[in-house]
């Protein structure tokens, strides 16, 4: 009996005016940066508690980088233009641009007008064998966990951690508003689309001293929540935030 073939058409991602996955030149230049670290001075450095959010800032030029000081811990992350607030990150046109998860030398988009790159990924030290359903970590295909989440489905009363209100407790001291919380990229969760297209997520492959660095294509508000919910694993654990400079140590 003939097996019907089934026709995917190819994805458009990358194929036009934005940034292509994987390119050589993106790859090179990531590498440079991220060599550039070890003779950068130490500009911030600190660690979010398990469960919380914080927000900081950072400049054009600067590398920051997430680690997962002590163990496998999701990282849901936001961007701004610190110079206008409007301008924040886009996760569906990154995901267009890039698919549902990213890796090395890419970048992160902003919203219209400007919809530009605001940040690239410069490294990542995550190994990991082939997973269950294909999945791969640093995830756009998520939402943040909220209140409303663990309400539902968790059946949990009362106050629950989530990551849109550690956002917006993070992005508070800014002058930001709780509505102001946009989609994040996630970094560190490990998720795919199940046969039925579906997402699903399973712990994170990070383990503890893993970490990811990005670059600032513009002066930038990051918020950052430790996501308290079950997509890092059985654990909550803290993440450890350090800023380099533009100026040789
Ligand atoms: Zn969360």
């Amino acid at each position: 009996m003939n097996t019907p073939q089934v026709h995917v058409p190819p994805s458009m991602s990358g194929t036009g005016g934005y940034p292509k996955k994987g390119n050589a030149e993106s790859l090179k230049r990531s590498k440079e940066l991220a060599a550039s670290v070890q003779t950068r001075k130490v500009v911030q450095s600190f660690i979010i508690p398990a469960t919380t959010g914080k927000g900081f800032k950072v400049a054009k030029g600067e590398i920051f980088r997430i680690t997962c000081n002590e163990g496998p811990q999701v990282a849901d992350m936001m961007v701004f233009n610190s110079d206008d607030y409007d301008e924040c990150f886009w996760q569906s046109r990154t995901r267009v641009i890039y698919g549902g998860h990213l890796k090395a030398g890419d970048e992160l988009w902003s919203v219209p007008p400007k919809s530009r790159a605001m940040l690239t990924m410069i490294s990542d030290t995550l190994e990991y064998p082939p997973l269950e359903g294909g999945a791969l970590p640093h995830d756009l295909l998520y939402c943040r966990c909220d209140a409303r989440l663990y309400e539902l489905v968790h059946k949990r009363t009362g106050k629950n951690p989530n990551c849109n209100d550690n956002l917006a407790d993070a992005i508070a001291p800014f002058g930001l508003k709780p509505t102001d919380v946009h989609d994040p990229f996630n970094v560190f969760m490990t998720t795919g689309l199940n046969a039925e297209g579906r997402p699903f997520y399973l712990p994170s492959v990070s383990k503890k001293g893993d970490y990811v660095e990005f670059h600032a294509e513009m002066n930038a508000l990051i918020a950052i929540s430790a996501c308290p919910g079950g997509s890092s694993g059985p654990k909550s654990y803290p993440l450890q935030i350090d800023v380099y400079g533009k100026d040789v140590a």
